[in-house]
């Protein structure tokens, strides 16, 4: 049984060959700079590019509203501040996310508010939010992490129920799709981020979709981006009624992002393939509990995370990472160091250097312990990357690798 043995103890790896990797940007990209440049300017307003690539945006999406952003953070706070989310106000989240989902509520002095997931789709439920709701709470920011679909229907008819507003976090979830509609136009705000990491990239930058589809929602949203200019009202520099950070696009990223917005489809559809293959490969084997799709939902995989099931196995989290990093499969120990509520800014309720507000405005649970199944998840998981560039090959011999990793760490049965 020479195959059996890891290629941590000595053994042959499993994978031999290099991991399928290509070119994000391209002469398309070049030559919308140019063009960008070409303009003798680079700011949004007067400039094209920004205007075209939202409206690609907005078409691709079927909205009529969105707003540029500077990044996906920023995306966030554009869409509290436009959902009038303010001082002590509360708003729901997911403890796994990037912390840019939750910089925007305390940017707003509001509260963040953690509901647990579930343990196998790693997303928000209808269930664990009502447990959060309070007369406070303003808004839910749900998260689609790694390009899987909240179970979106109980969670706007909640919404409904307590009146309060949905901004989608779809910094992960490009293209996703729930029931058939596409995730950023469900809630009443939808957040994207086109950092260097995710699927479409303009170095940093973000969009908010205006999901109302009115036009003073839509005013309001750019306002709030754009320090409080109200540019599409004619009378630029109207009086400045509330406070608005600017957080505005600028041309280069516009150019970039109208080259990149085209190869969306064919990124998101090849993720699908690769992540739904993965899925399928490993849905069976002792120990491994799979990630789950949520029903009817269409995932774009920004990663794959399984979660091992350690009662199952005779060896840690740690080892099993390693071994099959050995296999020649790179892998993370979870996403996230700890759930978010666990860093020290929740710990020590302090959001502002030597300033405990608005922490002090109320009392608020950030005890470890309090999302059971979100701190089973960092604690069990295994993040696999996937990428557009991957050939079937690579996905087949992460599938033989965790078979043969989990079968070695297999209890057997007394
Ligand atoms: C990347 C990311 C963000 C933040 O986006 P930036 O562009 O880096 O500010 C927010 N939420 C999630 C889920 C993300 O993955």
């Amino acid at each position: 049984m020479e195959g059996n043995i890891l290629a941590l103890n000595g053994g042959a790896k499993v994978k031999t060959t290099p991991f399928g990797t290509g070119h994000r940007f391209g002469l398309e990209e070049a030559k919308e700079l140019l063009e960008a440049l070409e303009q003798n300017t680079l700011f949004y307003h007067f400039g094209h590019k920004v205007k075209q690539f939202l409206q690609d945006f907005n078409s691709l999406y079927q909205v009529k509203y969105s707003v540029a952003t500077s990044s996906g953070t920023a995306a966030l706070h554009v869409a509290l501040g436009a959902a009038g989310v303010t001082a002590g106000d509360e708003v729901i989240t997911s403890p796994i996310t990037d912390q840019g989902t939750v910089v925007g509520i305390l940017y707003q002095n509001a509260i963040p508010v953690f509901a647990d997931l579930d343990p196998h789709s790693y997303t928000m439920t209808a269930t664990s939010i009502e447990e959060k709701i309070t007369a406070k709470t303003k808004a839910i920011i749900v998260v689609h992490l790694a390009g899987n679909p909240c179970d979106m229907d109980p969670i706007m008819e909640l919404a409904k129920k307590y009146n309060i507003k949905v901004v989608e976090d779809c910094a992960q979830s490009y293209l996703t799709t729930y029931k058939g509609r596409l995730t950023g136009t469900i809630g009443d705000y939808g957040c994207f981020s086109t950092n260097d990491f995710k699927h479409i990239s303009t170095g940093d930058g973000g969009m908010v979709t205006v999901n109302s589809g009115i036009e003073s929602d839509y005013f309001t949203t750019h306002a709030f981006a754009d320090k409080n200019y109200r540019r599409q009202e004619d009378a630029v520099m109207k009086d400045i009624e509330y406070l608005a950070p600017n957080y505005r696009m600028t041309e280069l990223q516009g150019a970039v992002g109208i080259a990149q917005l085209k190869k969306l489809n064919w990124i998101c559809t090849r993720r699908n393939e690769l992540g739904e293959r993965l899925k399928q490969g490993i849905a069976t084997i002792k120990g491994i509990n799979p990630m789950k799709i949520t029903k009817e939902g269409w995932c774009s995989y920004w990663f794959y995370m399984l979660t091992l099931n350690l009662e199952q196995l005779t060896c840690s989290r740690e080892e099993f990472s390693e071994a099959l990093a050995e296999e020649g499969i790179p892998n993370q120990s979870g996403y996230i160091p700890k759930v978010l509520y666990a860093q020290p800014i929740f710990q020590k309720k302090q959001a502002y250097l030597n300033n405990h507000y608005p922490f002090n405005l109320g009392t608020y649970d950030y005890s470890v312990g309090s999302c059971p199944n979100a701190e089973n998840i960092l604690e069990t998981a295994i993040r696999l990357n996937i990428s557009e560039f991957y050939t079937d090959q690579d996905i087949e011999d992460m599938i033989v690798a965790i078979n043969k990793v989990a079968s070695f760490y297999s209890k057997s049965i007394s």
